[in-house]
């Protein structure tokens, strides 16, 4: 159950309702946004003493039983967009965000040369895996620390903020330290455990859907980081399995109004990871940024041909270049910018 609480109530009105709910043996959660201030009500099992109880006192505008599992992720709780900041910079907002690097960090030298040409084009936020979570275990599997090193210094030298991929909750303190964004991948949206760990640490957390995962299940994973008292948490939609053989993936454009109805967190479109092919991507980035996305996941390599991961799917910077601009246009034409 959520109960709202009306413009002008006052603290001590607010203080009533939750000890009188507290009376009831329920538990609660406050949360005062720029607008509203909402109680969050938890295991209720007489809804309906509640509401005959609560909805006359004075400040209470509604009460509102909550339909979905997910509570802490849901409009209905947060009628507000969440704004992720992070260092200056504004992540939910008008302006659209482009994190984009390699699939991996493969060297300093390199790393460098990416951050510099996506720097240039206008991303803000440069990515690089340095645990990666390949398919086979005789695959590259990231450059560990010292691939964490190499980032901070990408990140010293660009200004550029940095986002990897944590893989397991034993590496959490450690990324944390290096790492401006936690990403949580595919293979892990509902490693329940990892997901506790990272809600308990400061650093704002891009989790991806689930390859097979439904939408309610994403969000129920976000739940997971956010009952753990992370607010900062952003969706990326990166192509679920489906029969179609000709995409690595199929990007779930559908997922970007849905989620924005039923949601309240920003919500990112890897078009890298859904088409698996450098050709389909621009399309899928512009497709996402024309429905509503807050932002973009772009694996760009300046050599994709040599490439330790991932070479088949990642711009070349000159694609690359083009795409920002022609995202600036799909923005300006939904009232945003980049
Ligand atoms: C990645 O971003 O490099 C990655 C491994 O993504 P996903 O978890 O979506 O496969
Ligand atoms: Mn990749």
């Amino acid at each position: 159950m959520i109960i709202t609480m009306s413009v002008d109530a006052s603290n001590k009105e607010i203080e009533r309702v939750i000890e009188k709910v507290k009376g009831f043996g329920y538990n609660t959660k406050l949360f005062q946004g720029e607008k509203k201030t909402v109680i969050h009500v938890w295991g209720v099992t007489d809804k309906e003493r509640l509401m005959k109880r609560i909805e006359p006192l004075p400040g209470v505008e509604k009460l509102i039983p909550i339909l979905h599992p997910f509570k802490l992720a849901s409009r209905e709780f947060h009628p507000e967009d969440t704004v992720v900041s992070i260092d200056g910079r504004s992540i939910g907002e008008k302006e659209i965000t482009v994190i984009a690097g390699p699939c991996a960090v493969e060297s300093e030298e390199n790393l460098l040369e990416i951050a510099a040409i996506i720097k240039e084009a206008g991303a803000k936020f440069l990515r690089g895996g340095v645990f990666k979570p390949r398919t086979s275990p005789y695959s590259f599997q990231g450059l560990g620390e010292k691939g964490l090193e190499i980032l901070a210094r990408a990140r010293e030298r660009t200004g550029l903020l940095i986002v990897t991929e944590v893989l397991s909750e034993i590496d959490v303190p450690l990324v944390s330290q290096y790492v401006d964004i936690f990403q949580i991948g595919t293979r892990n949206m509902q490693n329940f455990p990892l997901l506790k760990t990272v809600g308990r640490f400061k650093n704002p957390v891009l989790l991806k859907r689930g390859m097979s995962a439904t939408m309610e299940e994403w969000l129920m994973s976000a739940e997971y980081i956010l009952s753990e008292g992370n607010p900062n948490v952003i969706l990326c939609e990166r192509g679920i399995r489906t029969f179609e053989k000709y995409t690595r993936n199929t990007l779930d454009i559908s997922a970007v109004p849905v989620i924005n109805h039923f949601s309240h967190l920003p919500l990112f479109i890897d078009p890298s990871h859904a088409a698996g092919d450098w050709r389909y991507v621009s399309a899928l980035a512009k497709a996402g940024i024309a429905a509503g996305a807050d932002g973009l996941l772009l694996e760009v390599h300046t050599d994709p041909t040599v490439a330790l991961s991932d070479g088949k799917q990642s711009l070349k910077p000159k694609n690359f270049n083009q795409l920002m601009k022609e995202i600036k246009k799909i923005a300006e034409a939904t009232g945003r910018t980049v």
